[in-house]
C-alpha cells in the first residue's frame, strides 16, 4: 500500500511520450530510488494491457545481480508507478558520449557491458523471458559502475504467450523480428504459427549492440540480413575474437546462433584481458 506521499521527488531524467522516470527517495528509508511514472490520461487503452505486461515481467524476472531492480509498484487515479532501483550514472547512451573519444575499450566492453548482460539475459531466457528492446539506452549503470538491464516495455514471456509480432527497436531488430506484422492477426492462426521466434532475437541484438560500442555506429545490416546473406565489415581496430563473437550473434538465421550462454562462453570473453 504505497503512495506518492511515500517519496520525494528530486528531478525528471527521462521524459517520454506516456511516462517520466524521476529520480526520488524514499521518506522513509531515505534510500534513493527512481520513479518510472506512466501518466494514465496519456496510456491508450489498447496499450494499458502492455504497461501491466512491462510490470509483470519485470516484478517476476528481477531476483539477478545484473537486473535493474523494480521494489513495487502503486497507483493513484492519474498515474501508474513502478519504484526501481535508482541506477545514477544513467544509461550507456550518455555515458558513452563522455567516456574520452565517446568509445569504451575493448576490455571495457568485454567486462563491463557484454559479461552481465549475457549473465541478465541467461538468467531472462531460462525463465522464458525475451527482453526483446537490448539497446544502449535500455542499459544503466549504478554509482558504483554495476551494470543493470532495464526497461521491459517490450518483454514477453515465452512461456505464456508466443512471439509473433514485430517489436523492439528498428536498428537492433533481428530479421526475423523484422519480418512480423505489428499487430497479430488471431484469425490467420496458421500463419503467426509460422513467424513465432525465439530469445534468439536477443542475441541478434547484442551482436549489434557489441559492435556499436566496438566501432562506434551500428553494422550496416537490416535488408541484406533480411535477404539471408550480408557481408558484416570490421576496421581493423577490432580483434579476430571481437569479429568472431559479433558475426555468430549476427547469424541471419536465428537457428545458427549461438544462444546466451554459448556467447557468454565465447573464447573472447573468457580471454585473460
Ligand atoms: P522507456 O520505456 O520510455 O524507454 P525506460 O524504462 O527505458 O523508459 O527509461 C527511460 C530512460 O530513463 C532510461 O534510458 C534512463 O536514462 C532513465 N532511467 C530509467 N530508469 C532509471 C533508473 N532506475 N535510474 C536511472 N535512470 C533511469
Ligand atoms: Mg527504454
Ligand atoms: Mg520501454
Amino acid at each position: 500500500n504505497w503512495s506518492l506521499d511515500d517519496y520525494s521527488l528530486q528531478k525528471r531524467l527521462y521524459k517520454g511520450k506516456m511516462s517520466s522516470v524521476y529520480k526520488g527517495r524514499c521518506l522513509r528509508s531515505g534510500l534513493p530510488v527512481a520513479l518510472k511514472v506512466y501518466f494514465k490520461a496519456r496510456v491508450p487503452s489498447n496499450v494499458i494491457h502492455m504497461v501491466l505486461r512491462e510490470v509483470s515481467i519485470h516484478l517476476q524476472a528481477c531476483d539477478q545481480r545484473n537486473v535493474l531492480k523494480l521494489y513495487g509498484v502503486f497507483q493513484t487515479d492519474e498515474l501508474f508507478v513502478m519504484v526501481l532501483e535508482m541506477a545514477a550514472r544513467g544509461n550507456l547512451c550518455g555515458i558513452c558520449r563522455t567516456v574520452n573519444g565517446g568509445r569504451l575499450t575493448e576490455s571495457q566492453v568485454r567486462r563491463v557491458v557484454l559479461e552481465p548482460l549475457l549473465d541478465s539475459l541467461s538468467y531472462l531466457h531460462g525463465r522464458g523471458v525475451c527482453h526483446r528492446d537490448i539497446k544502449p539506452e535500455n542499459i544503466l549503470f549504478t554509482s558504483e559502475w554495476e551494470f543493470r538491464l532495464a526497461d521491459f516495455g517490450v518483454s514477453i514471456n515465452l512461456l505464456e504467450e508466443r512471439a509473433v509480432t514485430r517489436a523492439g527497436t528498428a536498428e537492433y531488430m533481428a530479421p526475423e523480428v523484422e519480418r512480423c506484422p505489428l499487430k497479430s492477426c488471431p484469425e490467420d492462426n496458421k500463419d503467426n504459427l509460422s513467424l513465432a521466434y525465439s530469445t534468439a532475437a536477443d542475441v541478434w541484438s547484442v551482436g549489434v549492440l557489441a559492435y556499436e560500442l566496438l566501432v562506434g555506429f551500428p553494422p550496416l545490416v537490416g535488408e541484406g540480413a533480411n535477404g539471408g546473406s550480408f557481408n558484416l565489415s570490421f576496421p581493423a581496430s577490432v580483434s579476430p575474437g571481437g569479429r568472431d563473437f559479433i558475426t555468430s550473434a549476427l547469424a541471419p538465421h536465428p537457428e545458427e546462433r549461438p544462444t546466451v550462454l554459448q556467447l557468454r562462453n565465447h573464447p573472447w570473453l573468457q580471454a585473460a584481458q
